[in-house]
């Protein structure tokens, strides 16, 4: 009797495992490209308002403001933080940038946690789920090809999708608050759409001052935020510089420094993948570095992890971060 429990629970367990490993039913394949292709529809919509004069501050105030929150949701938040253990805070922190990032419509955090673990693991080899590299044929077409999978390809590859998080993220399944924040991702999406085009709605008293809203606020942000993410992926693992030997073709992109909010700096991040800046000089600009400086200043993040700028202690400092980056099945406490 003891053993058929036994196997009865192993058998749930296992299957459970099998469901976090594989969530590739046909509404999640649906989700996907909606997920995908929503976001340029919603552009197209708001470009055609723009021309009939349907703009104004308020509408672009929303624009900017949510790309801030929900960019530094997956910048600080979902990367830095979650991925990468890069300082530590309290719950009100942890909850704020789940929910952030999770707005920023990117996945669910203990996914993107997962892939972006493999990402690391595995950097332009075989393993790795959005290499513009592996597997690309020569010329211009093998290029773009490459380019187009490490942009938004690999979501509609199941091979690149499929991420056990049991074996990437054991610490975050053994979180209850971050649970809570993964299960209700649609929640925060649908919010993350809806705050924007409330604001509007009741600041002008209309309703194309919400619809405006849900567009500016809600489908242009999410467009950018989406495509300057995925141009870290591939932008910066093809052009740029590189200041430090990392086994990989991870690149420091000057344009995606600025636009990805201190991602571009991603040659850097991937020889320190621990520290919490990215931008390693005054030179090398790093919004996101900037709001955990000024959330350490007032106490809100704590244990920070910092890469020193490439110097002389450099080779030294790449074997004491990455020694403490990711080891499998560690928990990052928080
Ligand atoms: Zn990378
Ligand atoms: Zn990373």
């Amino acid at each position: 009797m003891r053993g058929e429990i036994a196997n009865d629970h192993e058998l749930k367990g296992a299957t459970n495992a099998l469901r976090r490993a594989r969530p590739h039913t046909l509404l999640w394949r649906l989700i996907r490209i909606v997920v995908v292709f929503l976001p340029p529809v919603g552009v197209i919509a708001a470009m055609i308002l723009l021309w009939g004069g349907y703009f104004g501050p308020l509408y672009l105030t929303l624009f900017v403001v949510m790309y801030l929150l929900t960019g530094f949701g997956i910048t600080i938040g979902f990367h830095r933080f979650f991925t990468h253990g890069g300082f530590k805070a309290g719950p009100v922190i942890v909850y704020t940038l789940g929910i952030l990032g999770s707005m920023a419509v990117e996945g669910n955090l203990i996914w993107w946690v997962a892939t972006h673990r493999r990402h690391h693991r595995y950097s332009d080899k075989e393993m790795d789920p959005h290499s513009p590299h592996v597997g690309r044929k020569p010329g211009i077409l093998g290029t773009i090809k490459g380019l187009l999978h490490a942009h938004m390809g690999w979501f509609f590859n199941s091979d690149s999708t499929r991420t056990d998080s049991q074996r990437y993220a054991p610490d975050l399944l053994a979180d209850p608050r971050i649970m809570a924040i993964d299960r209700l991702f649609p929640l925060w999406v649908v919010l993350g759409l809806l705050v924007p085009a409330s604001i509007a709605g009741a600041v002008t008293r209309t309703w194309t001052g919400a619809l405006l809203g849900f567009l500016w606020g809600g489908l242009v942000r999410v467009f950018m935020v989406h495509h300057v993410t995925w141009s870290v992926n591939s932008i910066c693992h093809f052009w740029g510089s590189r200041n430090h030997e990392t086994g990989d073709e991870s690149r420091n992109n000057f344009l995606m420094g600025i636009l990805g909010l201190g991602e571009g700096w991603h040659n850097n991040h991937h020889a320190f993948p621990s520290s919490a800046r990215h931008g390693l000089t005054w030179r090398q600009i790093d919004p996101s570095w900037m709001v955990i400086l000024m959330m350490r200043q007032l106490g809100l993040a704590t244990a920070v992890k910092i890469a020193t700028p490439p110097s002389s202690h450099d080779h030294k400092c790449t074997s004491i971060v990455r020694s403490v980056h990711m080891r499998p099945g560690k928990s990052l406490s928080r």
